[in-house]
């Protein structure tokens, strides 16, 4: 054993724990990160005190699982695992505030941080009675990064550090075993060469060059297993990297233990800006200012010999919810070989055989980590000769489907409420519960090549690209890929968010393809031990089987088979009962689905509207559960068959009367549509919208069809081409469109008017008397005149219709605020409207002056520079774009309590955007259909969330 005994207070008791304290921070990642507030820097400033940078862990503690904004979540749950007696390595962790004062005062430390440091280190020391730098019995440590919300193998982590060539002898002795002296200092090496030194693969195709050195040896050695490696070997290697550092970097690796922690303290936190972090970022919305805690953690040893062990387990299982004991470990190994997927490791089950104590210790962990912070747990464990230690606990990623399961089966264990249950359910994770599955017609021929490990459910097929670059030029182009590696590294990020799934060699569940692939909910399948990839001659072979990089393969991320070639999907039972009203089976999937769904509807005062054009679309949302439509895109209904004929017809009128005589066509077409919708709504309301585009993204640019269309309309070529010329404008998105159309040509308002009318008169006279509920919406008002001008027209048509038909129709009549001018003046157009919808698609264009289909050019970079938190249009800009929202719910209100508010542009599908929208207090969401019930669980979760 090399270190005296730590906290063994297994049994201790649970009774007292306070997990329910940290709940709320946990669910708290769909507010708008940046109104999250940290303790500021200013707020702690003046308080006479010298700032705390540094807080211990271990006898004695300072924080705990609270504390997540400042010592990140990895340091917080460190203090309060070291709290409730878990056999934690002492240590300390370095706030965030070190971060973020690092990047402000261009990478320097807080003054008082070194001797701070220093006292930390002999607190550490004076626990273990070892030194850190001494020759005899060494003090070693991990300096490990850790974030408010983890980024799992974003960031870096350097092990075993304190090693020299003078600790590399004291750490044999102390140990009595010179083997695993020498397998630390060689790890070490090569992960400060990789992290500090900045030595690594210089392509995705090379291997990393201390990795081929290990592998050329082993080679000559004749050995398969690192385990295999004798001392003298591990002295050769640990020459052959110092030499290689030399050369590489003109500069010896430093034996000064000081100088490594500096070194390792620059590297963790410089980490916090690498590509894949800022990556990770953008995708989960984590706020750049946040900064990452640093901890620095005594090692204890996995490899310390064949009592020894690591490994990573979870509480259940991650990929599909079961309340299983989940994990896997490796034998006389350090941590690294697991995540990293060198090696594969056993199942945690066969720890029952092969250290039956640890077995026990670890299952009790498992019991006690979970009852105390109430949810799916993924720890890190080390056993050192028997020993069993705790490095790292936090809320374990899961898959989506995971994500549900474990809520509903927690509440029904009665470990946590329904309300926490429903927010501790990511709201995209409904999602999975939809993915499509492979037709089982198609399964009947389809050639099964191999079998991994299932990490990510869901069907994907696809080409294969064996690297993350080829991934993203593919998809790029328009395929759909399945990245195929032997195992991923963070490197392979920005190809794993451009693939259809995953597919690894090597690794196991715990390993970097399926953690990172759980967590962007991708259909994964790792471990697939069978197969065989060669990047060097572009192969993926299983036996006989040969497929080249660019052909099709298809996995299921659900059960972990492997199939040659591509196979037809189909839609989940979920889909399969709402939609198709198949009878529902025992399918565990259903059930969770409504189970959630009751929730979330118990809960959410927000209304959840949906934007569908056609009855098909509007009968998915009712399926799904939506409430409403809550805007109709009338333009969309002029494209099918000869419709977009008489609408060219329409635009290309050069007087009043050739016009009238193409909406006269148009006519039978648009109010079909709405009896389809009024019937498929059945009473909801059904909020439509007037013509809104540039008229001339209905006309054709290529002068085949042009010709064609002066054919149809008989009229000559040339008139076609001169029309199209004159209605042609520099900035249509600010030109002739919205409510513009309609005050130019009120014909086309008042034909639209007409139908939406005579199909509400149809129906409710119709012989199932359905009743209908619409809402008639202008767009892109700025000015209450344009609203004026466009009200008369419809009152006016409205009462005309009624009174031919005999019937009358209860309707309003709204606006979009969709120009930050309607925002400024809502009072003023309040008074003439019935409800306000926003549309944050030209809310955000016009409020940004960024055009919706012209951000490419520049994106990239605004997201390299972190100058964007998330894509304005994907996730509403809560304190530019929310501000005007607020606004004008003000204004709105003010002058007219009872006015309706919603909001339809893209933002109302987002689950944080929903949040705004709730605090904001809207009535109601209206999203795409497939999103609907992703918004009713964002919405039950923002009311409980701000109540
Ligand atoms: C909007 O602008 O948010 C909106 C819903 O309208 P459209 O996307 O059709 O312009
Ligand atoms: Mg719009």
């Amino acid at each position: 054993m090399l270190n005296p005994p730590l906290f063994l207070n297994l049994g201790g008791s649970v009774a007292n724990c306070t997990a329910n304290l940290f709940d709320f921070k946990v669910c708290n990642r769909y507010m708008s990160k940046a109104s999250q507030s940290r303790p500021s820097s200013l707020a702690r400033k003046h308080t006479g005190k010298a700032k705390k940078y540094i807080f211990a862990f271990g006898s004695k503690t300072d924080g705990n699982a609270g504390m997540r904004e400042l010592l990140g979540g990895k340091g917080a749950n460190l203090a309060e695992m070291a709290s409730i007696g878990l056999p934690v390595p002492p240590g300390f962790t370095i706030s965030t505030e070190v971060c973020t004062y690092y990047y402000d005062h261009e990478m320097r430390y807080p003054p008082a941080l070194k001797k701070d440091i220093v006292t930390a280190l002999k607190q550490v020391e004076t626990q273990l009675g070892k030194k850190f730098g001494a020759r005899q019995n060494p003090l070693l440590v991990s300096v490990r990064s850790g974030a408010r919300d983890s980024m799992p193998g974003m960031m870096d982590t350097i092990l075993n550090l304190g090693l020299n060539d003078q600790t590399v002898e004291g750490l044999a002795e102390a140990s009595g075993n010179p083997r695993f002296a020498w397998d630390c200092y060689r790890r070490f090496i090569q992960m400060y060469g990789n992290v500090v030194m900045g030595i690594h693969a210089k392509s995705e195709e090379e291997e990393d060059p201390f990795h081929e050195a290990l592998e050329k040896l082993k080679k000559s050695l004749a050995i398969t297993s690192d385990t295999e490696l004798t001392t003298e070997h591990l002295k050769d290697l640990v020459k052959q990297y110092k030499a290689l550092i030399a050369k590489l970097t003109r500069e010896a690796f430093p034996q000064d233990v000081m100088q490594q922690l500096w070194g390792a303290l620059g590297a963790v936190l410089g980490s916090w800006k690498n590509e894949r972090a800022i990556i990770y970022r953008q995708q989960y919305g984590i706020p750049s200012e946040w900064g990452t805690a640093v901890n620095v953690q005594a090692m204890v040893f996995g490899n310390a010999g064949d009592q020894s062990a690591t490994g990573v387990a979870f509480t259940r299982d991650p990929a599909n919810g079961e309340k299983v004991f989940y994990g896997e470990y490796l034998m006389n190994a350090q941590g690294e070989d697991v995540v990293a997927g060198v090696r594969t490791p056993h199942g945690i089950s066969d720890m029952k055989n092969s250290m039956p104590k640890s077995y026990r210790d670890l299952n009790n962990v498992r019991n006690k980590l979970e009852r105390h912070f109430r949810d799916m747990q993924d720890f890190e464990f080390t056993i050192e000769n028997g020993r069993l230690f705790i490095l790292q606990t936090r809320n374990g990623k899961r898959t989506g489907l995971a994500a549900v399961r474990i809520a509903v089966e927690m509440q029904r264990e009665r470990l946590i409420s329904q309300k926490i249950a429903l927010l501790k359910i990511p709201a995209e994770s409904i999602d999975s519960l939809l993915v499509p599955v492979f037709d089982p017609k198609a399964l009947k021929s389809a050639t099964i090549i191999g079998y991994g490990l299932p990490a990510g459910p869901g069907a994907a097929t696809g080409r294969i690209a064996f690297t993350a670059a080829t991934a993203e030029i593919e998809t790029r182009k328009g395929n759909k890929v399945v990245l195929c590696r032997t195992e991923t590294s963070p490197d392979d990020l920005k190809g794993m968010l451009h693939s259809q799934g995953i597919l690894t060699s090597r690794g196991g569940v715990s390993s970097h393809a399926a953690l990172v692939a759980r967590q962007l909910g991708k259909v994964c399948v790792c471990g697939a031990g069978e197969i065989n990839i060669s990047y060097e001659k572009r192969t993926l072979t299983a036996g006989k089987v040969v497929i080249r990089e660019g052909e099709y393969i298809s996995i299921d991320g659900s059960t972990g088979v492997i199939y040659k070639g591509a196979i037809e999907s189909t839609d989940s039972e979920v889909k399969r009962v709402l939609e198709r009203g198949f009878k529902p089976t025992s399918s565990l999937t259903y059930g969770l689905f409504q189970t959630v769904m009751k929730w979330a509807d118990k809960y959410r005062s927000l209304k959840i509207r949906t934007n569908a054009d056609t009855p098909e679309m509007a009968r998915q949302a009712v399926a799904f559960g939506a409430e409403g439509i809550g805007l109709c895109r009338t333009e969309h209904m002029f494209f099918d068959g000869d419709r977009i004929d008489y609408m060219r017809q329409m635009i290309l009128a050069v007087d009043e009367v050739q016009r009238h005589a193409a909406l006269k066509k148009l006519l039978p077409f648009q109010r079909k549509d709405f009896i389809g919708l009024f019937k498929v709504m059945n009473g909801r309301p059904v909020t439509i919208r007037l013509l809104d585009p540039p008229l001339h993204e209905f006309l054709p640019h290529d002068d085949v069809v042009r010709r064609q269309l002066a054919e149809k309309l008989g009229v000559p070529f040339d008139f076609v081409i001169d029309r199209i010329k004159s209605l042609h404008e520099e900035n249509p998105m600010l030109g002739c469109r919205g409510c513009r159309v309609g005050i130019l040509y009120p014909e086309i308002t008042e034909m639209q008017t007409r139908a939406i009318f005579e199909a509400a008169a149809q129906v409710v006279k119709g012989k199932k008397c359905i009743q209908v509920n619409p809402e008639i919406m202008i767009p892109l008002v700025g000015f209450k005149e344009e609203l004026i001008d466009q009200l008369r027209i419809v009152h006016r048509v409205a009462r005309e219709v009624m009174k031919a038909k005999k019937v009358r129709v209860k309707y309003t009549v709204g606006t979009m605020i969709e120009v930050p001018r309607a925002a400024i003046t809502a009072d003023e157009i309040a008074k003439e409207a019935d409800f306000f919808s926003f549309g944050t698609n030209d809310l955000t264009q016009t409020t940004l002056g960024l055009s919706r289909d012209d951000m490419g050019l520049f994106y990239d970079e605004y997201q390299r520079k972190e100058i964007y938190n998330q894509n304005p249009f994907a996730s509403l800009d809560q304190t530019g774009v929310g501000k005007l929202i607020n606004l004008a719910v003000e204004k709105g209100r003010t002058a007219k309590p009872e006015l309706k508010l919603g909001i339809c542009g893209e933002h109302a599908g987002d689950p944080s955007s929903i949040d705004f929208c709730h605090r904001a207090g809207l009535n109601y969401v209206s999203c795409s259909p497939p999103r609907v019930p992703v918004a009713r669980l964002a919405a039950a979760q923002a009311k409980l969330r701000n109540s």
